[in-house]
């Protein structure tokens, strides 16, 4: 029987080891704690949750919801675990974490092809191995994947800007635009003095009651989280990334008093980050002050500004959408490390990664699901985003390819293609799973 290995049993590493194993390969999963603790695990327990209980909204209105209904179809055990666990959320998949994480550690451990390790792995080992240490991957074994993918450092504080979903954007005052007729790469939302000082005075607000623990930390130039650059003076952000310099609104043929720029993230323009944002405000507060930016009063945030210690690759230049190496497809990695961001995230993509390591000790290709299917969404993301800024990535609906109008439909009321684009995605995902990766599959009951 061939064997792979698996580096952490966390969400990612337990998934991956328990859907290798399901297709009769053999697994040495390795897991340093409770020998080796990380600084938010608290346990020796597998797929522990090291925060918040829940694996995200369900059900056909939700992208979380879609991706849960996909790893159900396909006999995923960490959402199967969460089912088994859960505690009345509303609409949101929560669980009672310990008993989440016992029912997990004692399915991997019960599992008669699964040999789990308790050490910590400095160095990647030869042969057919998922990588799944997670956002705190113990140093000596980051700076070796480093060393594995010509990657500086895997290692730092993050400050992430938030990112705005393309169709909430309002490009009445909006408009596309590069600095001097550069390129028109970027979108520009023009302020008035007045509106500069009214959304000034609601980021120096929200900065006054964030936590500071992070003040001491050393940014590097250009990931200065907005509040700090505002802290210096009320023109610094105008001086800084909210330059208007260069650009002239068509609205009035001159420059506007400042400017807030938004990159494009993904191929096909859909999703747009905030350049310069990055922020470790409030998710409440973030929201007022993305808000305050004309042309985003209604903007639609597909991932807040986030402020932590985080481990994880560049992953659109180094992963294949079947989460393999570039430099070595023999070694595949998934959750956080991968470029993903949550529980649910990484025990999907742990899942893949397991499957596909099987596939390739079983000598079969390794696949990518399809673009339709949240899962194939996330990983040809992950393998094509833009790697400039790269940030870790929560599933959302922009991932997912847009539904065609019918004929005769001006406009999609904005939730009200979601139903559709779930079905989609979900019978593709399961035509793909029977088809291609000759998996058993069984349509899941999907909560409304
Ligand atoms: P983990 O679940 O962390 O698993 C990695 C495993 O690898 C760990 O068990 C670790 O002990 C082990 N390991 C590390 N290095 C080695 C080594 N060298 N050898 C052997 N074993 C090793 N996501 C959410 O959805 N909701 C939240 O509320 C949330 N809160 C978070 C809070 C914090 C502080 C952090 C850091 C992240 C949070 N996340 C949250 C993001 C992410 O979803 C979780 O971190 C998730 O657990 C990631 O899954 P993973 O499998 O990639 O990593």
């Amino acid at each position: 029987v061939p064997t792979i290995t698996v580096i952490g049993a966390g969400l990612a590493g337990s998934e991956a080891a328990l859907a290798a194993a399901s297709l009769g390969v053999r697994v040495r999963l390795y897991e340093m704690r409770p020998t080796r603790m990380t600084p938010a695990h608290r346990s020796g327990n597998f797929a522990e949750l090291v925060c918040s209980n829940s694996l995200g909204g369900e059900g056909e209105m939700q992208s979380k919801g879609m991706l849960q209904a996909e790893l159900r179809s396909v006999g995923g055990q960490i959402v199967a675990a969460a089912d088994a666990s859960r505690l009345p959320a509303g609409n949101a998949l929560a669980v009672e974490r310990d008993e989440f994480s016992g029912r997990v550690t004692e399915l991997v451990r019960q599992h008669p092809l699964i040999e789990v390790l308790g050490e910590e792995v400095t160095a990647v080992p030869e042969g057919i191995t998922v990588i799944a240490s997670g956002p705190l991957t113990s140093d000596a074994l980051a700076a070796d994947v480093a060393r594995l993918t010509g990657s500086e450092r895997l290692s730092f504080y993050d400050a992430a800007a938030p990112v705005i979903a393309a169709e909430s954007i309002n490009f009445e005052v909006a408009w596309k635009a590069g600095r001097y007729d550069q390129s028109a790469d970027y979108i520009n939302c023009p302020f008035t003095k007045e509106e500069y000082l009214t959304f000034f005075d609601a980021l120096e607000g929200a900065r006054a009651h964030t936590p500071h623990d992070w003040e001491k930390l050393e940014f590097f130039d250009g990931c200065m989280p907005i509040e700090e650059i505002a802290r210096r003076g009320v023109d610094t952000p105008r001086f800084g990334p909210m330059s208007p310099k260069g650009l002239d609104n068509p609205r009035t043929g001159r420059w506007p008093y400042a400017v807030a720029q938004l990159r494009q993230e993904d191929r096909e323009g859909r999703m747009w980050s905030l350049v310069g944002f990055q922020t470790g405000l409030k998710w409440g507060d973030q929201k007022t002050v993305v808000n305050l930016i004309p042309g985003l009063e209604n903007a639609e945030i597909v991932r807040y500004g986030v402020m932590h210690r985080n481990t994880y690759l560049n992953a659109p230049q180094v992963l294949e959408s079947t989460l393999q190496l570039r430099a070595d497809p023999t070694k595949l990695v998934a959750g956080v490390l991968a470029g993903t961001e949550g529980y649910l995230e990484s025990a999907a993509t742990g899942w893949l990664a397991g499957i596909n390591a099987a596939r390739l000790a079983l000598g079969q290709p390794a696949l990518t699901p399809p673009a339709e299917s949240m899962l194939g969404g996330l990983t040809r993301y992950l393998a094509s985003a833009n790697p400039k800024g790269f940030q870790p990535m929560n599933v959302n609906w922009a991932l997912v390819p847009e539904l065609p109008l019918p004929e005769g439909k001006r406009k999609w009321g904005k939730r009200e293609k979601r139903p559709f684009m779930f079905r989609r995605g979900l019978d593709a995902f399961m035509g793909w799973a029977e088809q291609e990766a000759g998996l058993t599959v069984t349509p899941p009951p999907v909560p409304v």
